[in-house]
Parts: C-alpha cells; structure tokens; sequence
C-alpha cells in the first residue's frame, strides 16, 4: 500500500479493527520513510455476476429466488429448512467461485438441479418437470428412469457409503449375471 504522501511503499501496521456492521476492518498505517499515518479499510468484494437471462437480460443475482424455487420443489418432503439453505449456499459459492461477470441463468439451473438430485427425488422431478419442461410424458419418463439407475448405481460396489441395505441387496443378486432394473412402479410416488 502505497503511502498517500510520499509515495513510498514500505508502511507498517499500527492499528486494526473491525468495523461495526462486522465487514470492513479498518487499519491504521505508518509510513516508514516519511512516518506519516494513514488509514486503509479492507471489505470482501461482493462478487456476484450477473444473470444473463435466456432472453439476454441480465439481472442481478438473487440469493432468494434460487432458495424460493428450491422451496417450491421440497413442498411437502422430508427436506429440512436447513438442508434448502445448504443447497442454496453451495450453489451461490458456485457461481462465485467462477470469478466471471456474467453467469448463464442456465448454469444456475443445473446447479439446482445436482443439489435437489441429491437430496430428494420427488423434489428434483418436480424442478427438472417446470425447469426442463419436458416436451412429453416419454422425455420425462426417460429423465425419471435414468435417475432411478443413477440412484441404483450409487449404491453399488463403488460407493463410499454402503448402507447394510445395499449391501443385503448386493448379496441376493451375487450371481446373476445382469440384475434387473427396478421397475419404476414401486418407488416413491411422483
Ligand atoms: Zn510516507
């Protein structure tokens, strides 16, 4: 940091505190050469790109929308507030962590659609049904199986989390060369 007066670079820290609200601190330097003060305030950088729309309009980032659909998604499903809000925080670390100006609404769909994958299967299909809106009962019948095999795989011999259900599951199949695919019948309701 450069000193306001001579120029010189070399300034020692004398004093240093945070600001009220928490978010600033603010630090009272010394030059070395000339030995004249003066103060110099550090915040974190707000960061959020915009969104650029489908239409090509860019909006601010909102934190609440993104949280808001989650919600609408997990109506009614064993999803805790504080899980939405987890989801909702890793998303927006996304979309920070790319250090670009601008983010495709797009990406941050997707983003939301990874999390609630994860988290609970009814609320996912009814995010990718309204994001994605499938163009017939087939695409989403397609999307919906391929989640259903997903879930199936993961809890297979690779996964790091082996429940003792999987693993009762793993032992009835040893044997059969190809397991059968559940049907979709018989999973949770959509
Ligand atoms: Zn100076």
């Amino acid at each position: 940091m450069k000193c306001p007066f001579c120029r010189q670079s070399n300034s020692h820290v004398i004093d240093s505190r945070l600001g009220k609200d928490g978010e600033m601190i603010r630090r009272r330097r010394e030059c070395m050469v000339c030995s004249r003060r003066f103060t110099t305030y550090e915040r974190v950088e707000e960061a959020m790109p915009m969104v650029v729309k489908k239409d090509g309009r860019r909006e601010a980032f909102d934190r609440l929308k993104i949280t808001n659909g989650l919600k609408r998604a997990c109506e009614k499903r064993p999803v805790s507030m504080d899980a939405i809000e987890a989801m909702a925080d890793r998303i927006e670390r996304g979309v920070q962590e790319r250090g670009e100006k601008e983010v495709l609404g797009s990406i941050i769909g997707e983003a939301a659609m990874r999390e609630l994958h994860d988290t609970d299967a009814v609320a996912y299909v009814r995010f990718a049904s309204v994001y994605r809106s499938f163009k017939d009962l087939n695409e989403f019948m397609a999307e919906l199986e391929d989640l259903l095999n997903q879930r199936t795989n993961r809890a297979g011999p690779e996964s790091p989390r082996k429940t003792g259900a999987a693993r009762r599951a793993r032992r009835k199949s040893a044997g059969a060369d190809n397991p059968p695919t559940p049907p979709l019948a018989g999973n949770e309701p959509v």
